[in-house]
């Protein structure tokens, strides 16, 4: 942690730097004002807006605290935007995230900072200087309207992160049509102005001037009491480390979360079911689990928690598409321990025809259109080999890229495999150990929708019991 900063009272500590004609960030993404409409010992950051940070928000934001929401992406929802339906009850995912995401995005205590991320911290606990680097979206969001022309004419299409391989997104986009906030952001490895000089289509589309090419990163500090870190998870590189498996060289073996995509109504086939090599429905589809999970000689040491569930569930969901279809599941065992989860793998077996392999899948390759799976099923010690059109891989989770270099910047504990470590398991899960610093979610090791909600409000409730210690002491000292 650097040096103790002297305090500037209630003045806001939003500020221009580094470099000449960069614009203050909270010009472009919201003022601080309300944050700093009470003392710092009642306001918090929380750092990503996933379903964890934004219950965490909600939560601190509803008891009269002010906070400042950092989140690197351009809007907030993390992972579970991407998902389709979610166990154990089969709800639609955005269904449930939405009301939520515009919540936190409407809060008149919630200060959504999207496109930042934390840089720097220095002061003290319950006074901490938290330095934020906002960076380009090259879009002036205090002008744009969101109306969404300039997605509609952008003539660029390529490969999207946020739709995995299934899908392919305009240069300028916003993550979802349901985006908080729905302001787009240019991604200026694809755009054709940015990458050549050449197009400009969507600052000649724009209604009001809000597209700006020349746009330079920007840093404000924040003052806060208190942080939550929220920072969740991504996919093992199992196309790099995993090549028996074939990701990347074959189209028809994608991961789960591509699957989500897939099966999505929002997604790029608005959830129809289709082989990628060459859009037809896939009739025979081999999951495999622990791809990259419990196997502490060549990838991850951990069960990745959430997978026996969400394969249980993709399995569900293809049959609910695709009534004559064939599912095959390879697994070690099944750990289904939250509530109502074995019910949920159960009636995967009895009412939809699943067939469960216990073992490992050896090797996948092509033949023909075909995707062969080669394993053996240890229950009977025979010999497996499926002809597939589609293999689908829940690979190992693991915490998100930047977790490292958060952690050196807050001062927090990673473990050996980069989730970051709490006071004490089982008496103080979301204490960080660093005071005034909570963590919460996936961040701090796998874990499904529920109990990351949990650890959200758990995390709001101990910074809440943080900063009214630390107002006591005050008190008292004066
Ligand atoms: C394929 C798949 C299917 C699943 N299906 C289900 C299901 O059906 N039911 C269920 O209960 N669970 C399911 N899960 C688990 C569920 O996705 C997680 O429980 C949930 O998303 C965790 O939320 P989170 O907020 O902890 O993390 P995330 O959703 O990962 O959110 C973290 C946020 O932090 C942001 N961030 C990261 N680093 C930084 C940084 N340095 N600065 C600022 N922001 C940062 C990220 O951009 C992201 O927005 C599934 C998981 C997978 C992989
Ligand atoms: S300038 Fe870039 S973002 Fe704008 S329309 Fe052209 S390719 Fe799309
Ligand atoms: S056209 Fe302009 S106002 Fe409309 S979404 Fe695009 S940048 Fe915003």
């Amino acid at each position: 942690m650097g040096e103790v900063t002297e305090l500037k009272g209630q003045q806001p500590a939003c500020q221009t730097d580094d470099g000449a004609g960069a614009t203050c960030a909270c010009a472009a993404a919201g003022g601080l004002e309300d944050l700093y409409s009470v003392p710092v010992d009642r306001r918090v950051m929380v750092i990503g807006g996933g379903i964890c940070g934004i219950t965490a928000a909600i939560d601190l934001g509803n008891a009269d605290y002010r906070v400042v929401m950092v989140e690197r992406l351009p809007s907030v929802g993390g992972r579970m935007l991407q998902l389709s339906e979610t166990f154990p009850t089969l709800d639609c995912a955005q269904c449930t995230l939405t009301p939520r995401t515009v919540e936190s995005g409407q809060h008149p205590h919630v200060t959504l900072k999207t496109c930042c991320e934390v840089v720097g911290l220095s002061g003290e606990p319950g006074n901490f200087r938290v330095r934020v680097r906002q960076n380009k979206t090259y879009v002036d969001w205090s002008k744009c309207t969101g109306c969404g022309t300039c997605i509609q004419k952008c003539p660029t299409k390529s490969y999207a992160l946020f739709e995995r391989d299934a899908g392919r997104m305009t240069a300028i986009y916003t993550l979802s049509p349901q985006a908080v906030p729905n302001k787009p952001v240019i991604d200026a490895d694809r755009c054709r102005y940015l990458t050549k000089g050449k197009c400009g289509v969507c600052a000649k589309v724009c209604p009001v001037d809000a597209i700006d090419y020349e746009q330079q990163e920007s840093y404000f500090e924040v003052e806060v009491g208190a942080i939550i870190v929220a920072t969740g998870f991504d996919v093992y590189d199992w196309k790099t480390k995993m090549p028996e498996l074939g990701g990347g060289r074959l189209p028809d073996v994608i991961d789960g979360l591509t699957f989500e995509r897939y099966l999505s109504a929002s997604g790029p086939t608005a959830g129809r079911m289709v082989r990628p090599s060459d859009g037809v429905e896939p009739k025979e589809i081999v999951f495999i689990q622990c791809a990259g999970s419990r196997n502490p000689e060549l990838h991850k040491s951990y069960c990745s928690k959430v997978c026996c569930m969400y394969t249980a569930k993709h399995a569900r969901l293809y049959k609910h598409k695709v009534h004559d279809g064939q599912v095959y599941i390879f697994y070690i065992d099944i750990r289904s321990t939250g509530k109502g989860y074995e019910q949920f793998i159960q009636q995967s077996v009895s009412e939809e025809g699943i067939i469960y392999l216990r073992g490992r899948a050896a090797k996948v390759f092509q033949e023909g259109k075909k995707i062969m799976v080669q394993g053996a099923d240890t229950l009977t010690g025979k010999k497996i080999e499926i002809a597939a059109d589609l293999v689908v891989v829940a690979a190992a989770l693991v915490p998100n890229e930047g977790a490292e270099e958060l952690a050196e910047i807050l001062g927090l504990t990673c473990n050996k495999d980069g989730f970051f470590v709490e006071e004490d398991y089982k008496l103080s899960p979301v204490d960080s150990g660093s005071r005034g610093i909570f963590i919460a979610g996936c961040c701090q090791g796998i874990k499904d929708i529920a109990d990351t909600v949990a650890q959200g409000s758990a995390a709001a409730s101990k910074a809440q019991v943080f900063l009214s210690t630390i107002r006591r002491q005050k008190k008292q000292a004066v």
